[in-house]
């Protein structure tokens, strides 16, 4: 039997719709998928709240991977007593957060702190590193994880009974960009690895499944066919430019036309949803899929 879920909106930088956390009420305890950003507490908490919990009822916290968006606040919870669950190269990273944040310093600076507030150490003894297919017992469920990199190394899905949270590994889609968009960032966007990790989900045949970005779905199929094709085709279209040899400003506006003419080939309303560049934005995907690229060897 599926156990009741409730999506909780962080509200990330005031916008709905952006970043959810999952809530996963088991028979022994209360699970959160996903901590956002520190930044986002006070709408974490109030959203416990609404459902009538507080921070000392999460026993569990699994994350899909450490990007900021998606386990900023981990730390924060680990030293609350929550046992967090991650991908084993991800775990060294909560434990001791300095790299994280010294990177996260060079694309945000200042603005480091109002985006993503204060990144905790996570005491070791919290942090749980899991691997590829392990099955880990929480509140009297099972959530088994599903490496899935392509997006990020450190990259699992958690399959819970039929259903799974799948992180960014299916992309961007729903709340406030209701049109598939992709997260490409440096420096670990890969095609190849991507579609492979896409191979395993379809293999799963799961039922629903639930983005951070944002919430569920059940056309499976239908969405993995959908991202396979996104990617193959936003790679194409930075490579044409790379070939042409585009300046990086000039690939930014060209790739965030682009991107805008495939949300609009979706049905939405440019006018009406914005939010990608709150979340996503443009610069960060062209980065990574150049970088891919060059790794690659191409162009020549
Ligand atoms: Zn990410």
């Amino acid at each position: 039997m599926t156990p009741r879920i409730e999506i909780i909106d962080l509200n990330y930088q005031g916008s709905p719709g952006l970043i959810g956390s999952f809530l996963i009420f088991g028979p022994d305890g209360h699970i959160l998928v996903e901590s956002g950003p520190a930044s986002c507490l006070p709408s974490m908490k109030a959203g416990l709240e609404s459902h009538g919990l507080s921070p000392g009822d999460i026993d569990f916290l699994f994350l899909t991977h450490i990007h900021l968006d998606h386990a900023g606040a981990a730390g924060w919870w680990a030293q609350r007593g929550a046992t967090v669950c991650v991908h084993e190269i991800g775990a060294p990273h909560l434990i001791d957060p300095s790299r994280l944040i010294q990177s996260a310093t060079r694309i945000y600076g200042e603005r480091m702190d109002t985006l993503w507030g204060e990144i905790l150490a996570a005491p070791a003894e919290n942090v749980r590193a899991v691997a590829d297919g392990e099955v880990v017992e929480a509140a009297g469920l099972e959530l088994r994880a599903i490496y899935t990199p392509g997006h990020a190394s450190h990259h699992h899905a958690w399959r819970l009974g039929d259903l799974a949270f799948v992180g960014d590994s299916m992309g961007i889609r729903g709340g406030s960009i209701p049109w598939l968009d992709l997260p490409a960032p440096p420096p670990e966007f890969n095609v190849e690895i991507w579609k492979a990790s896409l191979d395993k989900l379809r293999a799963e045949k799961l039922t629903t499944i639930y983005r951070t970005h944002f919430g569920p779905r059940s056309d499976v199929a239908d969405e993995l066919h959908r991202i396979q094709r996104l990617i193959e085709r936003s790679a194409a279209e930075v490579k044409s430019m790379l070939d042409q040899g585009v300046e990086r400003d000039k690939m930014i506006e060209r790739y965030a036309q682009w991107m805008l003419g495939v949300a609009v080939e979706d049905g939405a309303d440019p006018e009406v949803f914005l939010g990608e560049d709150k979340l996503n934005p443009r610069h960060m995907s062209v980065d990574g899929i150049a970088r891919y690229w060059k790794k690659k060897g191409q162009p020549s």
